[in-house]
């Protein structure tokens, strides 16, 4: 045998496309069709991305993360899904649209097929078959039906906000598009606040049992990470309530300060609190106004100092009278409240005072006192939400438009379902100046549904917020299907809900508006078999990727190129590197370290293998020497069954740096036992065998992560063909310990 076949090369490309022009033949990423009552199969859900048209290294952590965990749960015989879509509405698509002269969905198709590609180079199990983009006829269908469902169950509403308007322009803003000198992006001249009939979803309704909710999640696979931020945006407060002698009748006011109640001094009201609307007259009035159309986001995004307005009016409390006072400063902590100020024990509250002449801030008490107690009688437990319903409309040309008709004598009226979808123009192209859907009397002029007269459409589009709320739907049932059965598809109860959610740690209002739906829709009848109305059994969110201790940016140079490192030492290298580097819960900053060390264990275990191959051809056989070497093989069998055990274990909880920690060490045991016996000379057939045994062994379990020099070692041992090959998880017993056995084993 000469010294080149002895060494063969570890050549990443070569065996990469090999194995993964074998997984297509095999059928490796198609979902299984479902037995008619079978278990539930694994459902892994990766985060939908923006058609961008370049993975980045946080997609590549997310996709890697799931697809590992896919690739294990396939190797342990359950029936998996990895689904994927495009979230492909929205204002990165449409802005770089603008700058390239080009109908925002041409942009969206040739970033879509770059990042697929992208995406299969890197050896990700997704379902390619079942792919699909938020901005397909077929699928915003969808997102104009959940439109219309819950403006029928009263959960969608039109109501005011506040949007930057550009008089230039003639166009609304999004708050990237406002510089900060408060001028447009696009012409520099000054942006105003304008109010705008805007529509809303309403998730108040299923607050509390997304609350009471928190305690199942926390008992399932859902990390620290994606708990915190269900907890944080929900926001929840806990307190007392009581009621006191309003202007208007009685007034419900709540604090969390239950033994200090006793101590307001006054009330505070949120702006959207219903009583604001029946409020004051003149200048009070006035103030109010401006607060509400303008003030209130506009100091939220840059004034340290949020406007408070006094009434002049008062309440009765048990303690006296309390002036009552207006501020959005109540939404930010407690919802849409009325709350009683008390600077005795809340700082915030001292602040207020501070800054509102006619209330009496009384004595602040020194920092040692011990807390002042003044509970009210009568007081009931209760709390509040900070998490509040949402406006879902914008005025873009490249989202789903809303399935509303404005008739002058009938108001809005819901285009009647066997009329959808309502197709958004696809030779749009935007300009960044009006609203370009608006000026399109092929879209806009049509008849009113009711009386058939000359009407307008809706020319706002959703957000694609709106569209994400069942991006986790689709890929549970075959395109065919989509167009007639999207959410009532009896295979989607295979599916659902979701074994694991894989996300970046800033998704958790997308899973939070996600786990709203899902109880809208079980209460509406198409998700009754989701009783608890949550989508994801288990949850992931992992932190970014950052590079030099910095978020990557172009401007900043430090951007790594996932493309450059495939072409440059191939796909399992970033694999394992992205794996090895950090936890999910922690900030993965990108070294060269890590890649160097996933390439030099690779091609290292690549060549070992075929080396020790090669050696147990030639080994000898000698009974009696076997014998003498029965209790290192049977000590390899322990690490063995050790080590995969805890590999198991690790994969099964998403914690793959410990996975390939405790791989690697393997490996270091395996070289152990045979530098052990190699010191006695050359290795007994036995323990030749024994030791190819133990390499296949972690060759297998290395398939989740590394799955093409996984596979390629496998094969090369001539022990598995390709079709044998996801095959299932190792079991160490395989390890003959018997001297006769392993000697049969290696014949
Ligand atoms: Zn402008
Ligand atoms: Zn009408």
């Amino acid at each position: 045998m000469t010294e080149n076949a002895r060494k063969p090369p570890y050549d990443a490309a070569r065996i990469e496309t090999e194995r993964q022009a074998a997984w297509i033949d095999r059928g490796d990423y198609d979902a299984p069709t479902p037995p008619a009552d079978g278990e539930r199969g694994v459902y892994v859900k990766s985060s939908s991305p923006f058609t961008s048209g370049n993975l980045h290294m946080g997609h590549v952590r997310d996709y890697t993360i799931g697809d590992a965990y896919a690739r294990f749960q396939r190797a342990r015989g359950r029936d998996v899904l990895m689904g994927f879509g495009f979230d492909a509405f929205g204002l990165p698509a449409e802005l770089a649209a603008i700058e390239r002269q080009i109908p925002a969905a041409e942009w969206v198709e040739q970033c879509g097929e770059r990042m697929l590609e992208q995406m299969k180079r890197l050896g990700y199990s997704f379902d390619y078959d079942r792919v699909f983009y938020s901005s397909d006829e077929g699928q915003y269908r969808w997102s104009q039906w959940l439109f219309l469902t819950l403006y029928d169950m009263g959960l969608i509403y039109l109501d005011d906000a506040t949007v930057d308007w550009c008089d230039t322009c003639q166009t609304t803003l999004a708050t990237i598009q406002v510089e900060e000198g408060g001028t447009c992006w696009r012409c520099h001249n000054e942006v105003r606040l304008i109010r705008k009939p805007t529509w809303f979803l309403k998730i108040t309704p299923y607050l509390e049992e997304n609350d009471a909710n928190m305690a199942k999640l926390e008992a399932q696979p859902w990390d620290d990470l994606a708990l915190a931020s269900q907890r944080f945006i929900l926001g929840r407060t806990d307190g007392v309530e009581f009621e006191v002698d309003g202007p208007d009748g009685p007034l419900t006011v709540f604090t969390p300060h239950a033994d200090a109640a006793g101590l307001a001094t006054f009330v505070l009201l949120s702006p959207r609190h219903p009583l604001v609307e029946t409020l004051a007259a003149g200048e009070v009035r006035e103030q109010l106004e401006q607060l509400r159309s303008g003030g209130w986001e506009r100091s939220a995004r840059d004034a340290k100092e949020v406007p408070v307005i006094g009434t002049g009016l008062t309440v009765s409390g048990p303690k006296g009278e309390l002036p009552l006072l207006v501020s959005p400063l109540v939404d930010a902590r407690y919802g849409p409240a009325a709350v009683l100020g008390i600077p005795a024990v809340d700082e915030a509250d001292r602040d207020i005072a501070e800054r509102v002449d006619r209330v009496e801030v009384g004595e602040v008490p020194a920092d040692d006192a011990p807390p002042p107690s003044a509970p009210v009688a009568g007081a009931q437990e209760a709390k509040r939400y900070r998490a509040n319903d949402f406006s879902i409309s914008r005025q873009r040309s490249w989202g789903t438009p809303i399935p509303v008709i404005h008739c002058p004598d009938h108001g809005p009226v819901p285009v009647p379902e066997a009329d959808l979808p309502v197709v958004l123009p696809r030779d749009l192209v935007a300009t960044g100046e009006g609203n370009p859907l608006a000026e399109r009397s092929d879209f806009v002029d049509v008849e009113c549904p009711v009386c058939g007269k000359p009407a307008k459409r809706e020319t706002d589009t959703l957000d694609c917020h709106f569209d994400a709320l069942f991006l986790w739907v689709p890929a549970t049932l075959p395109p065919e299907d989509r167009a007639t059965q999207m959410f009532t598809h009896p295979e989607s109860k295979k599916w659902l809900p979701a074994e694991r959610l894989v996300a970046g740690g800033d998704s958790g209002n997308f899973v939070f508006d996600q786990r709203v739906v899902t109880k809208a829709l079980r209460d509406h009848g198409e998700f009754a078999y989701m009783t608890d109305g949550e989508p994801f059994e288990g949850c992931l969110f992992h932190e970014m990727v950052i590079s030099e201790g910095r978020k990557m940016s172009k401007h900043l140079g430090n951007v790594v190129n996932p493309d450059e490192l495939v072409g440059q030492f191939g796909a399992d290298t970033i694999r394992v590197a992205v794996l090895w580097a950090a936890g999910p819960a922690k900030t993965l900053n990108w070294s060269d370290a890590a890649i160097r060390f996933a390439n030099k264990f690779l091609r290292s275990f690549w060549i070992y293998a075929h080396d020790r191959m090669v050696e147990l051809e030639g080994s000898k056989h000698d009974p009696e020497k076997a014998a003498a070497t029965e209790k290192q093989r049977e000590k390899l069998r322990g690490w063995c069954e050790n080590g995969l055990q805890r590999i198991a274990d690790d994969t099964a909880n998403l914690q793959m740096h410990k996975a390939i920690r405790n791989l690697t060490r393997l490996f270091e045991r395996i070289q152990q036992f045979e530098q052990q016996l190699k010191k006695k000379g050359q290795l007994d057939t036995a323990d030749a065998e024994a030791l190819v045994a133990a390499i296949l062994l972690v060759a297998r379990a290395l398939q989740p992560f590394a799955p093409h020099a996984a596979e390629g070692i496998l094969i090369n041992s001539g022990r598995f063909t390709s079709d044998d090959l996801p095959g299932v998880w190792p079991d160490a017993s395989t390890i003959a310990v018997a001297a006769e056995d392993a000697v049969t084993a290696a014949s």
